[in-house]
């Protein structure tokens, strides 16, 4: 177990208490799948759960919906690797499809792209030419790739102040893969599919969760361990899957 903020705070100082990060999937409120995990974000534990559910059935899910916490270059490319037909959002999905959302035209994302010669173009008009990559690495070990481009002459730019803070010449970094990820992954969630999905998300796992700590009152594992653990869960989920068929 790790020491993790609590979703229940009842001190109001965010202090930490010994847990587990319990991941469930659902489908029509039954209990597919579980798994704990040491480590509190969401992002981490997508690749893992996946292959816990293959584990347990032999392949992989097909069809997926998951929240804006699972939306990850890695996690996206997992699921574009394995044909899983994915319905998962990123972060910023929810503003943008609010019916008045604009972004900044200072925003990276507001600039034009041209793909063919590889530049970008700032709000003054001039291009920001390639000069390098910048490679990160995720806590998982996954790389990833950030083309960097700079502005050839920002002294004097009468938009400067509103465009950036930092001194020189503005550069910005943009992970290219990870962009079509999410321009696909909004083409879906938009579609017809999509929103019958993204409407159901609320009523699967959440309902499951409610009925588990509100009805039930399972709101704290009785065994200390990992595999004990595993075990105090699975004895609950073959029980709520029981009491949902009946
Ligand atoms: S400050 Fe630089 S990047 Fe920003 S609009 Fe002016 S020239 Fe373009």
């Amino acid at each position: 177990a790790t020491f993790m903020r609590m979703k229940e705070d009842a001190m109001n100082n965010g202090q930490t208490k010994p847990g587990y990060n319990l991941q469930i999937g659902t489908e029509n409120q039954f209990i597919l799948n579980y798994a704990l995990f040491p480590n509190p974000t969401d992002t981490l534990t997508y690749i893992p759960f996946m292959y816990s559910f293959a584990a347990r059935y032999g392949h992989l899910a097909s069809t997926e919906v998951a929240d804006s916490g699972y939306g990850s270059e890695e996690n996206y490319r997992f699921m574009e690797e394995n044909g899983i037909e994915a319905y998962v959002k990123y972060n910023m999905f929810h503003k943008e499809q609010r019916m008045h959302y604009a972004p900044s035209p200072f925003h990276q994302d507001s600039f034009f792209y041209n793909a063919e010669q590889d530049y970008y173009v700032c709000p003054m008009g001039q291009h920001m030419e390639r000069i390098g990559t910048k490679l990160d690495k995720t806590a998982n070990g996954y790389q990833t790739e950030s083309v960097r481009y700079r502005a050839q002459n920002c002294e004097g730019c009468p938009l400067r102040g509103s465009c950036f803070k930092a001194k020189g010449n503005r550069v910005i970094e943009v992970n290219h893969r990870l962009k079509e990820y999410k321009r696909k992954a909004s083409e879906r969630l938009t579609s017809e599919d999509g929103i019958k999905h993204r409407g159901r998300r609320c009523i699967e796992p959440e309902a499951v969760f409610g009925q588990m700590k509100a009805d039930y009152g399972y709101k704290r594992f009785r065994h200390f361990g990992k595999d004990k653990v595993e075990m105090d869960f699975a004895f609950f989920a073959i029980a709520f899957n029981l009491k949902k068929m009946c």
